[in-house]
């Protein structure tokens, strides 16, 4: 790229590394620089606006541009910008804000603990099922099953639940103790004509064989996503939740509902534990907690988790975990207002009935000849392209298809992400059926300028 030596592009290449980015390609190519949000849309440094097609990182429900979430940040901040709650010690944002999310929660909840990031919480949903297992004298059961695609984080302990190559390789991981079981993808992994119950079926039977390979008394907890995110947005088909915790329960495991995505409104209802009756032991969420304005996330756990953990606690004189940041008063004040406005303004409501129409209007595209797949539930979908549509297979390598068609559509004027061939919709919670037109009209005319290169 030709840009000044001194221009924020320059400088971004010569200073700072990118997350998720391969870097020698970044030195050539360079930063795609966001200046400024406004609802939806988000605009870069050249004046150009974009649909935000991905609410950020899968994040941001209330849009890019709510001043009642500056409001409230400021308040705090002038009030108190920091406080903690170690050695017994609290604070009225945090207080309130654990209220609010046991009362929120779809099964009964106990506690909630707070931590900064999804990693973290994952991380600490791990610790606490270790702890929880010494606590009880099942020093023994220590495994924690996770599955292939599922994303959880990136920090050591979450990178090794993830179950994706580029979180693992070179990294030296997974650690131990971690396991991963099949995919709920019907259409990559299903057998040819097997139905969605005859496939969750023997997901389940899969997940049991495991647990009994390993010794019953070896695994300590199941987690999941209730729609798998950055593993290629894949929805569970139908049964499988039912099926895998009538396992988990048959052997006395844990599950951990990783809702860091589904979270606060995403499929339709407050949790994806509601759109697919999924009961945890403990819930873990981030993101649209807060909508990502400040880095905040939290776990709930049950009386079966806090229990053991509080008398172990007791034995040996604290519980030693916990984030200088975790709970921070000016997040937890942001994410208090934010919850607000989704309740206030009914933005459950509004991803149930917009969603509809996204995903109707994707599953337009079905027929598309480089369609393979549409899939997803509320406001989340995706659109997995494929070179040949019978033989399922990518055009070129895996990811070139999918890379070709998510710049058209940044150059139409929406920002997507393509997981490999997989483009991901999920789009903030405000946005109304006439943006999800303009932004599913800008992806079909992107899909058909890629036609002549494809077939070319
Ligand atoms: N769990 C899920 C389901 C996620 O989607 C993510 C992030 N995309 C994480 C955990 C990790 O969150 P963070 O990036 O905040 O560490």
């Amino acid at each position: 790229m030709t840009t000044q030596p001194n221009s924020a592009e320059a400088r971004d290449i010569r200073y700072h590394l990118h997350s998720y980015t391969n870097a020698r390609k970044h030195e050539e190519i360079g930063p795609l620089i966001i200046e400024k949000g406004d609802g939806i849309y988000v605009e870069d440094a050249s004046g150009k606006r974009y649909i935000e097609a991905m609410a950020g990182l899968w994040s941001v429900a209330v849009g890019f541009s709510e001043q009642r979430l500056v409001d409230a940040a400021t308040r705090q901040m002038k009030k108190l910008p920091f406080y903690h709650n170690f050695t017994h010690k609290g604070h009225s944002p945090v207080i309130d804000l654990a209220e609010k999310l046991v009362s929120m929660a779809p099964v009964p909840m106990s506690k909630a603990f707070f931590t900064n990031s999804g990693s973290e919480a994952n991380d600490t949903a791990m610790k606490m099922i270790w702890y929880r297992s010494n606590a009880l004298g099942q020093p023994q059961k220590k495994k924690i099953i996770s599955r292939k695609r599922g994303y959880h984080g990136v920090t050591i302990a979450s990178a090794s639940l993830t179950g994706l190559p580029n979180n693992q390789i070179s990294f030296d991981l997974p650690i131990a103790n971690v396991l991963h079981t099949g995919t709920p993808h019907h259409y990559r992994d299903a057998l040819a004509g097997e139905s969605e119950e005859a496939f969750a079926t023997r997901l389940a039977e899969e997940l049991e064989q495991l647990i009994l390979a390993e010794g019953p008394e070896m695994v300590a907890a199941f987690i999941g996503e209730p729609v798998m995110g950055a593993g290629g947005v894949v929805v569970p088909p139908a049964t499988y939740w039912e099926k895998i915790q009538a396992v988990l329960a048959k052997y006395d495991i844990l599950l951990v509902a990783d809702e860091v995505i589904c979270g606060f409104g995403r499929t339709g209802n407050m949790f994806g534990c509601q759109t697919f009756d999924i009961k945890p032991d403990i819930l873990v969420m981030s993101k649209q907690i807060s909508s990502s304005y400040l880095p905040i996330s939290a776990l709930l756990i049950n009386e079966r988790v806090y229990a053991p953990l509080a008398d172990e606690s007791n034995r040996i004189g604290t519980f030693g975990h916990g984030f200088t940041a975790g709970g921070h008063p000016v997040a937890a004040a942001v994410a208090l207002e934010n919850l607000k406005l989704i309740e206030e303004r009914d933005l459950v409501g509004n991803a149930r009935t917009v969603g509809v129409h996204m995903q109707k209007r994707l599953r337009e595209l079905a027929g598309h000849e480089l369609v393979g797949e549409v899939r997803g539930v509320g406001l989340i979908g995706a659109v997995e392209l494929v070179g040949d549509k019978q033989a399922k297979t990518p055009w070129k390598n895996a990811g070139a298809l999918g890379g070709l068609v998510n710049g058209l559509l940044q150059e139409n004027g929406v920002i997507s992400r393509n997981m490999a061939d997989t483009l991901a919709f999920c789009p903030p919670l405000i946005i109304t059926e006439k943006q999800v037109d303009d932004m599913v009209d800008a992806f079909k005319k992107a899909l058909d300028a890629a036609v002549p290169q494809v077939r070319g």
